[in-house]
């Protein structure tokens, strides 16, 4: 079995991904917007990711680097906020590619959104949360939900999906415990979801297992997640031979998911 290392990926699209302008460190985006997600959102998307996974729906902006412009933390802010104020929104969060990848970009915008009444949503796959310890820690001094997406249920569906050599799939577990150890409660401010449209019966039995090791609650509150075929993921899926057991399409997307 092959596959390669997120972390060397993900220190090789750093470079292309963020700079560092005075004391400022810059992020690409590609996108700013409003939308229904968790009932209302302002979403800001990055450019640029350490996994490649291969049912994303982002990928022209996460498994290729050359889109998008950098935007300061007080640029970014700007926007978001005004997204928010501007839609009644509660809730603002960084999505598109891997948010944590420019981690002191990430801890200026929260510091920012301390001081506003907006709850932020860490949308990540975990992994740099799962190896840094200290990421947990800087995490737990702001007001934010983070949100940590599991690709596939058992580390042999973790390397199908994402290409990733498979013993990197315990990094999303472990960041799980390091949040929670930084006193996160489960079920609260961090909750898994998970990417089942792969998965077996068995499996997502044997992923809950591992859950419930490290908190019964993180089982309660999973966000189960389900390929939706827009063209352009019918496109990866198709380049990837990936057939997924369950998807939606755009027009019928479950409640739930949204
Ligand atoms: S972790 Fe998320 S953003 Fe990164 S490649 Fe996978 S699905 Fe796309």
């Amino acid at each position: 079995m092959q596959g390669y290392d997120p972390f060397q990926l993900g220190e090789a699209v750093k470079k292309d991904v963020t700079k560092v302008v005075g004391a400022v460190e810059m992020r690409k985006y590609y996108r700013f917007r409003g939308g229904r997600w968790y009932g209302g959102i302002a979403t800001g998307d990055v450019v640029g990711c350490n996994l490649r996974c291969k049912f994303c729906w982002s990928w022209r902006f996460t498994h290729q680097t050359n889109k998008g412009e950098f935007y300061s933390t007080a640029e970014v802010f700007e926007k978001l906020y005004e997204i928010a104020e501007g839609n009644g929104y509660t809730y603002v969060r960084l999505s598109g590619g891997e948010p944590t990848l420019s981690f002191n970009h990430l801890l200026e915008l929260l510091r920012l959104f301390d001081e506003t009444n907006h709850i932020f949503i860490l949308e990540t796959n975990g992994l740099l949360i799962g190896r840094e310890k200290s990421y947990a820690k800087a995490l737990a001094n702001h007001r934010v939900v983070v949100r940590v997406s599991f690709k596939g249920a058992t580390k042999e569906e973790f390397y199908m999906l994402t290409g990733a050599r498979p013993e990197f799939y315990e990094y999303q577990f472990k960041a799980l415990e390091n949040l929670l150890e930084e006193g996160f409660k489960p079920g609260e401010d961090v909750y898994p979801a998970i990417m089942l449209s792969f998965s077996t019966d068995e499996s997502y039995a044997q992923f809950k297992k591992r859950l419930r090791e490290i908190h019964p609650r993180l089982v309660e509150s999973i966000d189960e997640e389900y390929v939706i075929l827009y063209p352009h993921v019918i496109e990866i899926l198709k380049r990837n031979r990936l057939n997924p057991r369950i998807a939606y399409t755009p027009d019928n997307i479950p409640q739930y998911m949204i």
